[in-house]
């Protein structure tokens, strides 16, 4: 074990979970889990405030694992997700935890999936139910003592879950859970609502909150890039290219995206190498020497192996992964900017993540501003460039010193002076895209940026604005149908009811609905063309506010 494990090592968690944290590749738990860990391993109700990015998860996880029997065959933790897609990551967690914990598994139940399986998989004994809140009622009406063994609920992300219109479906969830369980609650924001769900439904909860103290950032450009998780290796790449750097930070969370983006940065051809706890000192060392004398340019690092670490030459520091604070934000691009120079600092945001920016914002009181990748015109400048830089020097004496091999290689080859350099080129620049129409096909995919959260974000349970302000015909986006139900405000209906139940029935991201206008007798909801009719059969047989939802496209004609 490392040094760094003992952080984790010292909540005294089961060694079966401690262990598959160490193989994770975490070094020391962030400040939610330190925090929380402890009150929810003692069995005490909690409310968490902290959003994605903190580390949240695990900071109810590994106490809830550590608190369940895995002898005991049924339902003992049931966990609450606003979307199927986060109740997915929340079961993947889960699963990660409790890999060395034979006999626990873990069951995820959201809507868009057939019922039969998610009941059988519950019934046979999951420990672990992870679920959101309409799939979970509609199994509730089934059978009713379904939850009737569970000792501990959590509600991640209890605003989003009332944004999305889940406040009956919790209730009704409540009711049918033991009154003596454990209840954790973590949210981003505490509006009043969620206030007076922890009164009616927490006992005396410790509160749990990561204080965040106004820092200061100078000289320090910031900027943030939109990306989803799985393109970030090639969003840096694409990003590295026309950076002008002299020597840069890379931060990442775990010990394995060290050596893989380090790997993947050296196979590019720069001077990069890894920086983790398990990198003996010396060799850290080594490591640190060769960025100050430019034996090396990239060092990717974990928060741990970073400590201390002052280069005087490091002109960027590039946020790979979200840290899960803003101090360690702060800390982190304080890497740059050394000594009175300038600095620029980038960090990547997955389109979860755009809350932990907000607070980052907020925190630092300074705006960060959005910048696109470079496109394919700006890549190939800069590949050119890097060309032309790189041949300059040569074109001075070269003709002396292969200007004969040159002439005998045309000869022998036969072909023209033109076509010969051509062929030496392709070979110097080993396979590089250098035209716009590659360069265009590598490019990663990113989200787009235009609309942030589109419910009200930090009202807590606003209506949403469709409700009151979209009352004009409004032209479609390209790419969208518009469909229509006959529910409307009369049935008790507004834009988010809707929107929770068509992101966890159709199983969509949330960007991909659009505008939801809400009418008296009526709704409208903007839905991606492709693959609709698809999505309108996965919708047939759903409700809202107890009434089924029928959604049929709409010709305006
Ligand atoms: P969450 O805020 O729960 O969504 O977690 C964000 C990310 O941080 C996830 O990818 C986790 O796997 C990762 N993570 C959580 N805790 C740690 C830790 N102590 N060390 C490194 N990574 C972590």
């Amino acid at each position: 074990m490392t040094q760094e494990t003992g952080g984790f090592a010292a909540f005294n968690l089961n060694p079966n979970i401690l262990a598959a944290v160490i193989a994770t590749g975490y070094e020391e738990p962030s400040a939610i889990q330190h925090q929380s860990i402890p009150i929810i391993m003692a069995g005490h109700d909690m409310i968490g405030q902290a959003q994605t990015g903190t580390g949240k998860t695990a900071a109810f996880a590994l106490p809830i694992l550590h608190r369940i029997d895995p002898a005991k065959r049924e339902p003992q933790a049931l966990i609450l997700a606003p979307t199927r897609e986060l109740a997915l990551q929340v079961a993947t967690a889960f699963e990660t935890y409790a890999k060395q914990m034979p006999g626990v598994t873990v069951v995820a139940v959201y809507g868009g999936a057939p019922m039969g399986p998610q009941l059988k998989a519950i019934r046979n004994g999951a420990q672990i139910v992870v679920a959101t809140p309409g799939r979970l009622c509609d199994h509730l009406r089934r059978d009713e003592k379904v939850l009737s063994t569970v000792n501990h609920l959590v509600l991640d992300e209890a605003d989003e879950m009332l944004k999305l219109g889940f406040m009956d479906d919790l209730e009704v969830i409540f009711k049918a859970l033991p009154p003596t369980r454990q209840t954790v609650l973590f949210s981003a924001t505490l509006p009043q609502s969620i206030r007076a769900i922890a009164e009616r439904h927490l006992r005396d909860p410790q509160h749990v909150k990561i204080q965040t103290k106004t820092q200061t950032v100078t000289a320090i450009e910031q900027a943030h890039l939109l990306v989803h998780a799985d393109q970030k290796t090639s969003a840096v790449l694409s990003l590295l290219e026309v950076e002008d750097f002299d020597a840069l930070i890379m931060f990442v969370r775990t010990k394995q995206a060290t050596l893989d983006l380090a790997s993947a940065l050296e196979a590019k051809g720069y001077k990069a190498a890894a920086l983790n706890g398990d990198i003996a000192q010396n060799q850290r060392e080594r490591v640190i020497d060769s960025l100050k004398d430019g034996r090396l340019d990239i060092v990717v690092a974990t928060d741990v192996a970073a400590r201390g670490l002052d280069v005087p030459r490091i002109t960027h520091v590039f946020n790979v992964d979200m840290p899960y604070d803003p101090e360690s934000y702060v800390h982190r691009i304080g890497r740059t900017g050394r000594a009175g120079r300038e600095g620029r600092a980038l960090l990547l945001v997955t389109p979860r993540e755009r809350r932990m920016l907000q607070v980052i914002e907020r925190v630092t009181g300074q705006k960060v501003a959005e910048v696109r990748l470079p496109d394919a015109q700006a890549v190939l400048d800069a590949r050119i460039k890097k060309l032309t830089n790189s041949l300059t020097p040569l074109v001075a004496d070269a003709e002396s010193t292969h200007g004969d091999l040159l002439d005998r290689l045309i000869a022998d080859i036969g072909c023209s002076p033109r076509a010969l350099a051509a062929a030496l080129l392709r070979k110097a620049t080993n396979g590089q895209a250098l035209t716009l129409a590659a360069i265009e096909r590598d490019r990663p995919l990113v989200p787009n940026s235009a609309p942030r959260e589109r419910s009200s974000e930090r009202s807590g349970d606003r209506p949403d604005r469709g409700d009151r302000e979209r009352r004009a015909p409004v032209p479609l986006a390209e790419g969208r149908a518009r469909c229509r139900t006959a529910l409307g405000a009369r049935d008790g209906i507004a834009a988010k009811n809707l929107l929770g139940a068509i992101l966890n029935e159709g199983g969509l991201a949330r960007e991909a609905i659009g505008r939801i206008q809400v009418r008296d007798s009526f709704s409208l909801v903007e839905l991606p063309e492709v693959g609709l009719e698809s999505l309108l059969a996965k919708l047939k047989d759903t409700r809202v506010a107890g009434k089924q939802l029928k959604l049929r496209r709409y010709r305006e004609d």
